[in-house]
């Protein structure tokens, strides 16, 4: 047995954490920047909490609640314009994988003034200020993840910003996720399990990692149920939280790997949410996986019968609504062919004609 592991995120996970945990955030400097979507952060009560807690710790702070959904280079570069301007110490990131990933970089832009939207990806081991991160969806687990994912639409894609900076620290209150509207749960918690599984399927699973994916494979099992009756309570909430960031914890050692990949097209092109986007490519991805051993592994922990009773859930889950052309699915396919740092992820040969088929198959019914 040989293997790293590298997590240094803390994470405070319960009801009401953020006050518990308040003092927490006198460690980071005098003036904080919230970074946050337009809408949810105001309503689920994580705004708030924060702006309450910094109160009363008497931080000064300033707020940027621009973020959109996979966002763009050029909202992070206004970001960190107005946080330079406003010489901030730290950042807290509110929100989904979203603001949590804007945060990341935003921080490196303020931390590095010689970087731009240009030289970004090609600059290495850049450091970002400090990143606290309230966590309000159960799905990417970007807070315990390095990674930070951008559109750059100069490239007509996401990627990833190519830096590494994990948050200081993670906060996880199950309750900002109650009122999450049934789609966006249901997107989040696809994209938690396809990141527990990608990486229990991967070239750099290992030990540590396997338990860590079977825990939060097996926790998402446990939700199934609900989440197909839309009867989602407090402990299911709790479940998918804690899943998520296990899922976070796994892919910040392995990475993500081919439905990833396949996935940040169809979020692109044809605006389907990040987690279903992956989603509706896991029947034929798992089809086509050869190591069945491992993938029987999955099903037992979903505690499904098979794998065609799990494609059955996901199509309860997930309508396919996505209109595509052959044409499209071909230059999605070689697309993904050249992604080599997804490719080495999948630990097993495969080529374009399997890809693409994972891509007819999953899309047939709307294929043009
Ligand atoms: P998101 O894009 O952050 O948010 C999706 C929607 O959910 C937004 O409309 C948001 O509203 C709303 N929302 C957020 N929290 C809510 C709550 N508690 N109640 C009700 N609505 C809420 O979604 P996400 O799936 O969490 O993040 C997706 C992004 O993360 C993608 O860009 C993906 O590529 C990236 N990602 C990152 C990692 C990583 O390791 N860093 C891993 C996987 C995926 P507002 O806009 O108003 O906030
Ligand atoms: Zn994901």
């Amino acid at each position: 047995m040989l293997f790293n592991y590298f997590m240094p995120t803390k994470v405070y996970f319960g009801k009401n954490i953020l006050w518990q945990k308040k003092e927490e955030f006198k460690n980071f400097g005098k003036k904080a920047y919230i970074v946050t979507g337009m809408r949810s952060s105001k309503v689920n009560g994580s705004l708030d909490d924060v702006i309450k807690v910094l109160e009363d710790n008497g931080t000064e702070y300033v707020i940027f609640d621009e973020v959109e959904e996979n966002p763009s280079i050029e909202t992070i570069e206004k970001a960190a314009l107005v946080g330079k301007e406003e010489k901030v110490d730290f950042i807290i990131g509110i929100g989904g994988g979203s603001p949590l990933d804007a945060s990341k970089a935003i921080g490196i832009f303020i931390n590095n003034p010689e970087v731009n939207g240009e030289n970004i990806f090609q600059l290495k081991n850049l450091k970002s200020i400090p990143v606290i991160a309230v966590a309000t969806t159960s799905g990417t687990g970007s807070e315990v993840t390095q990674y930070s994912i951008v559109t750059d639409h100069k490239e007509l894609t996401k990627k990833n910003l190519g830096q590494s900076v994990f948050p200081h620290i993670a906060f996880l209150d199950p309750s900002y996720t109650m009122d999450m509207s049934y789609d966006v749960t249901i997107s989040t918690a696809i994209d938690a399990f396809t990141h527990l599984v990608e990486g229990y399927l991967n070239s750099n699973a290992n030990d540590l990692t396997d338990i860590m994916a079977e825990k939060g494979i097996e926790l998402f099992g446990q939700c199934i149920k609900n989440l197909l009756e839309n009867n989602i309570d407090y402990s299911n909430r709790e479940k998918l939280m804690l899943a998520s960031t296990l899922g976070g914890m796994v892919i910040a050692q392995t990475g993500t790997s081919l439905p990833h990949g396949m996935g940040y097209p169809l979020t692109y092109f044809k605006n389907v949410p990040h987690g279903k986007a992956n989603g509706i490519l896991y029947g034929e991805y798992l089809k086509v996986f050869k190591d069945k051993e491992r993938v029987n592994r999955v099903l037992s922990l979903l505690n499904v019968k098979d794998l065609e009773e799990m494609i059955d859930i996901l199509n309860k889950l997930m309508q396919c609504d996505v209109e595509i052309t052959e044409k499209e699915i071909k230059v999605y396919a070689e697309t993904m062919c050249s992604n080599e740092g997804k490719l080495k992820n999948h630990p097993e040969k495969i080529g374009y004609d399997e890809i693409y088929n994972i891509y007819v198959n999953s899309l047939i019914k709307k294929i043009k």
